[in-house]
């Protein structure tokens, strides 16, 4: 049997702006962990020398300046828990992923500032559906301009709701196959290349996402009451997926219309018997890069 990853902060449990939901990052009530992104950065030497600089001299008024118009810079931006829309801070999205822009191209260059580039990758419908489900980019349906997201989502997503959002990811129903529940990363990763390469906790991560899907699958009663709990977990790999943004399948027996389960180089899949945790390792080992 696999051990809980303890789910911290999901849904309405979680206050607004409150951060991760899963271990070991510490819980919503952490005194750690609120809106100010200083906690994080202290630990950063770069920090550390400036605020030194910030006791002793003049140049470090010139420090906490910048670092007062970094701090009022963060983006306010909006989660969708199950029907609530509550504010969630932006920058919190890719909690342990490299930040980018701003101290160089970490892990992977230039190649994550494109991976991890939600707005680039908006291309189709499809990915544009999946955004709404994490509670953003209504702002890209023109009709959607008197309706409420729940209203949105139904009229530009084939009548689907989100079934669970919590701040690291979404399900929802796949449009073609309601038996098939879809797991997205809210923070947007283009696939589970990006994932891998641009995030240093991607094990922890998917981890978090494969058990999302398998509580959605239960919770959604997508398997019927024969069939309570998912089979199979599966990842389309890169060049093989229909929407470019990372998504889980969580599903019993198969899912035709996506020829699933199936092997590499297609998709990888695991059996919902192993642990998250090692289910998650070997999704990411079996990936080319
Ligand atoms: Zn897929």
């Amino acid at each position: 049997m696999w051990h809980e990853l303890s789910p911290q902060c999901i849904t309405a449990a979680c206050p607004a702006g409150s951060t991760s939901t899963y271990l070991p990052v510490p819980s919503c009530d952490d005194p750690r962990i609120d809106d100010d992104p200083s906690a994080e950065m202290a630990h950063q030497p770069w920090h550390r020398r400036s605020l030194l600089l910030a006791a002793t001299t003049l140049a470090g008024t010139l420090a906490v300046a910048a670092f007062t118009v970094s701090h009022r810079g963060v983006a306010e931006g909006q989660l969708t828990l199950g029907a609530v829309t509550a504010k969630h801070n932006e920058k919190q999205q890719h909690r342990g992923a490299p930040i980018l822009g701003a101290y160089g191209f970490a892990n992977g260059g230039g190649y994550c500032k494109g991976a991890l580039n939600r707005e680039a990758n908006l291309r189709k419908g499809g990915e544009k559906c999946f955004c709404l489900f994490t509670g953003r980019c209504k702002e890209h349906f023109r009709h959607c301009e008197h309706q409420t997201l729940e209203e949105c989502q139904r009229f530009a997503c084939a009548g689907r709701n989100a079934l669970e959002v919590t701040l690291d990811a979404a399900s929802f129903t796949n449009m073609k196959d309601a038996a098939d529940i879809l797991t997205i990363p809210v923070p947007y990763y283009k696939d589970l290349s990006a994932l891998k390469a641009c995030r240093h906790d991607a094990d922890t991560f998917l981890a978090v996402l494969l058990q999302a899907g398998r509580r959605v699958f239960m919770g959604a009663r997508a398997g019927g009451a024969l069939r309570p709990h998912a089979e199979w977990q599966c990842i389309h790999f890169p060049g093989h997926m229909s929407v470019e943004w990372l998504h889980l399948h969580t599903f019993s027996g198969h899912v035709p219309g996506e020829s699933l389960p199936a092997h590499p180089p297609h998709a990888v899949c695991t059996n919902t018997s192993v642990d998250p945790w090692e289910a998650a390792h070997f999704m990411l080992s079996v990936l080319p890069r």
